[in-house]
């Protein structure tokens, strides 16, 4: 990820301005309020802004006239508690505002998550960079075999080398033509809002995106696992770090409860049961899918 000289300024700036307040901040947040924290070749993710911390969760929770804290293990207690049973509201109670910049790709699978504000790059206004999101050589890796929405090991060799000169070519020749299109050089130029259309999908775009905490679990629930893209999951991890900054009560309960722990149905719940009390089940006497069986093992082996 390369800033431009001005956009560095301009984080700087905003980074060496400070007001004073009476609400709740987090040391750690405000230590990283606004850095640019690099996401794959040229993307990133900054903290806008935040509202809330561990204990505004506690502070809604106990509908509280005052900070609504109470001792340290009472307040992370109350918070595991919320979180294991499901009782998500007072988590609405904190917000977070990103700004990210992104490929149109990833943007696609992000934009699914419908409980966030989001406000856009426009390219009918504005002119698109030239960035394009290249794998590094790791992450240009083959079809599944046995996922069809997955990934297997690396390409090698000469179709690797194919592959990353299609994807380069692809993309300078795309863009060439963007710009000549939208060029006023001795002609009229096409409007913005439609050159765009023949630009691929790995070209960046950048958003603000304001979510709740509990929306954005949701969202880190399904974006940090090991079956998401991985193209998405390291926006995910990387959120997932700012997170554990700004509410280590909430994150560390989140961890463990959701991304650490696991749903089991009443069959697979019963299959326990019945091994903790000495029996051979199998996939046959589970009364589970193939499917369902290999995933059970694959959670208690
Ligand atoms: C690994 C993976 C693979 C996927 N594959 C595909 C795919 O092949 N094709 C595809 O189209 N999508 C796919 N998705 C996207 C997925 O189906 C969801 O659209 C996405 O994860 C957003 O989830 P969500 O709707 O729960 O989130 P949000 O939109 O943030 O909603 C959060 C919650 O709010 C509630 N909610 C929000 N809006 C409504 C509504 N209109 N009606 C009812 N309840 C609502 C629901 O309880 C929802 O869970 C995939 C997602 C993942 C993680």
């Amino acid at each position: 990820m390369a800033l431009t000289a001005e956009q560095q300024q301009e984080i700087d700036a905003q980074r060496g301005s400070a007001h004073q307040t009476r609400r709740a901040t987090v040391a750690a947040m405000e230590a990283q309020l606004y850095t640019a924290h690099p996401v794959l070749d040229h993307g990133l993710v900054r903290v806008i802004d935040y509202m809330g911390d561990d204990s505004a969760i506690c502070q809604a929770a106990r509908v509280s006239y005052g900070k609504g804290t109470k001792a340290v293990s009472n307040d992370e207690g109350l918070i595991r508690y919320l979180m294991r049973h499901w009782h998500s509201t007072p988590f609405e109670m904190c917000e977070i505002k990103l700004h990210v910049k992104l490929p149109v790709f990833v943007a696609r699978q992000w934009i699914r998550h419908r409980t966030a504000n989001v406000n856009e790059y426009s390219a009918r206004y504005s002119i698109l960079d030239r960035e394009f999101y290249i794998p590094a050589a790791d992450a240009l890796a083959a079809q599944s075999e046995v996922n069809n929405q997955g990934r297997g090991a690396a390409l090698a060799g000469d179709e690797a080398q194919r592959v990353l000169d299609w994807l380069i070519d692809d993309a300078r020749l795309c863009y060439d033509h963007y710009e000549a299109m939208i060029s006023q050089d001795g002609q009229q130029g096409l409007a913005r809002e439609l050159a765009r259309m023949n630009l691929p999908a790995n070209i960046y775009t950048q958003w603000y995106w304001k979510t709740d905490l509990h929306n954005l679990f949701h969202f880190l629930r399904l974006r940090a696992d090991a079956h998401a893209q991985y193209e998405i999951r390291v926006y995910a991890e990387t959120i997932c770090q700012l997170v554990k900054n700004w509410v280590p009560f909430a994150y560390g309960a989140f961890e463990d409860y959701r991304l650490g722990g696991a749903t089991l149905s009443g069959r697979a719940l019963d299959c326990v049961r019945r091994m903790l009390a000495g029996e051979t089940v199998t996939q046959d006497s589970s009364g589970m899918s193939k499917g369902e069986w290999r995933e059970f093992q694959g959670l208690i082996a």
